[in-house]
C-alpha cells in the first residue's frame, strides 16, 4: 500500500539572521537560529517540538508560515512549496495553516470586540456575508467552550484561559488543517493548562486537526503528542514516537529533559540530570557536537566530529555518536 503523503514536509530548513557591524553596517556574523532542520507531520497527528528558549523552535514555526523568509530549504504543505508560493497562493495556504500564540494577552487587540477579533480572518479572506460571519463566530466560540453571546465583550473582560480559548476560536474559524500551537499554555496557570490541552485534544478528534505543538517543557507535550522532536541550538537532535522517546531516549539532552519532569508519586525517586552551564550562542555554536560542552557523556570524538542525524531504530532518530549508550 502506498504511504500517505505527509501534510507538512519540511526539508533542510535553514534560517540564519545576519548580524551587521562597523560603519558600513556589513554582515559580520550570522545567528544560526535554525540550522538544517527536517521533519514531517502526518495528517491528524500532533508533533511536539521541544527545546529550551532560543533553540530555534519558534523560528521554525514562523518560517513555515512565511512570517520570515528562510535562508534555504523547502516546506511542502499538501505538496505545495510554501517558500515558492506567490502572494495569492500564500494567502490560500494561510487559510489552511493557523497559529495559536503563547501570550493570550498580547495576541488580542484590546480595541476590538471578541466578535471582531474572531472574525478577522474571515474579513481578510473575504469569506461569507456579515450575517454568515456572525454565525460562524458564534459557532467557533461555542466550540471552544465560551458563550456565543460574548461577541460584544472586550478582551479585558476575560481571564487568561478564556483569552487563549478566544485565540483558539480565531484559528478554528478558518477551518484549518494544520494549527501551529506556539507554547499555547506556557503563560497560563497550571490549573488552566490542562483544560486548554484537553480542549485542543478534543477539537483534534472532532475536527481531524493536525498540530505542530511547540513547548519548552517535555511534560507539556507528553500527553498531547504522537511524536516528539527535540531541538537544541538550531538542530533537531532526537525525533521519535512518544512512547519510544520517553522509554528509551537516544540523546543525552532528551534524557536530561525527561529527568526534569516531576513524578507525582513521592515513593518513586528518579535521578535528576542537571545540565551544566547555559545554552551556547547560536552565533558561535561549539564545534563537533553542539551539545558537547554540557554533555556528561562527551568524549574526544564529540568535540571533533558533528554526529549525523540517523535512524537508530525504526522511526527513532538521533544525532549522537553514542546513542545506544544513553538509556
Ligand atoms: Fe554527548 Fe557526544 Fe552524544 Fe554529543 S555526540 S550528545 S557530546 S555523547
Amino acid at each position: 500500500m502506498p504511504m500517505e503523503k505527509p501534510l507538512l514536509d519540511v526539508r533542510n530548513l535553514v534560517k540564519h539572521y545576519p548580524i551587521r557591524g562597523g560603519i558600513l553596517r556589513r554582515t559580520v556574523q550570522y545567528n544560526r537560529s535554525v540550522d538544517d532542520v527536517s521533519f514531517t507531520i502526518r495528517r491528524g497527528e500532533t508533533l511536539g517540538l521541544v527545546g529550551e528558549s532560543g533553540c530555534g523552535k519558534t523560528t521554525v514555526c514562523r518560517t513555515i508560515l512565511r512570517l520570515t523568509r528562510p535562508t534555504s530549504g523547502t516546506a511542502l504543505f499538501n505538496g505545495t512549496d510554501i517558500f515558492k508560493a506567490s502572494g495569492r497562493e500564500l494567502r490560500g495556504l494561510r487559510r489552511h495553516m493557523q497559529i495559536i500564540f503563547q501570550d493570550p494577552y498580547a495576541s488580542l487587540d484590546p480595541r476590538l470586540t471578541i466578535g471582531e477579533s474572531v472574525a478577522e480572518g474571515l474579513v481578510i479572506h473575504r469569506i461569507g456575508t456579515a450575517k454568515e460571519r456572525t454565525e460562524r463566530v458564534r459557532g467557533a466560540l461555542e466550540k471552544v467552550g465560551l458563550h456565543p453571546d460574548h461577541t460584544q465583550r472586550f478582551p479585558h473582560e476575560f481571564s487568561g484561559g478564556q483569552r487563549q480559548r478566544i485565540g483558539i476560536a480565531r484559528a478554528l474559524i478558518m477551518e484549518p488543517e494544520l494549527i501551529m500551537c506556539d507554547e499555547p499554555v506556557s503563560a497560563l496557570d497550571v490549573s488552566v493548562q490542562s483544560q486548554v490541552l484537553n480542549l485542543l485534544r478534543s477539537l483534534q478528534q472532532e475536527l481531524g486537526l493536525t498540530y505542530l505543538f511547540i513547548a519548552h517543557n517535555l511534560s507539556v507535550v507528553e500527553h498531547i503528542s504522537n511524536r516528539v522532536a527535540v531541538m537544541y541550538l538550531g538542530k533537531i537532535v532526537e525525533l521519535a514516537d512518544r512512547q519510544s522517546l520517553f522509554r528509551t531516549p537516544r540523546h543525552p539532552y532528551t534524557r536530561a529533559l525527561i529527568s526534569a519532569i516531576p513524578i507525582p508519586d513521592p515513593t518513586v525517586r528518579s535521578e535528576r540530570i542537571i545540565l551544566q552551564g547555559d545554552v551556547p550562542s547560536p552565533v558561535n555554536p561549539p564545534p563537533g557536537c553542539r551539545f558537547h560542552p554540557r554533555c556528561w557523556m562527551a568524549r574526544p570524538l564529540c568535540k571533533e566530529q558533528e554526529p549525523s542525524f540517523e535512524e537508530k531504530e525504526p522511526g527513532h532518530w538521533s544525532a549522537c555518536h553514542f546513542a545506544e549508550e544513553v538509556s
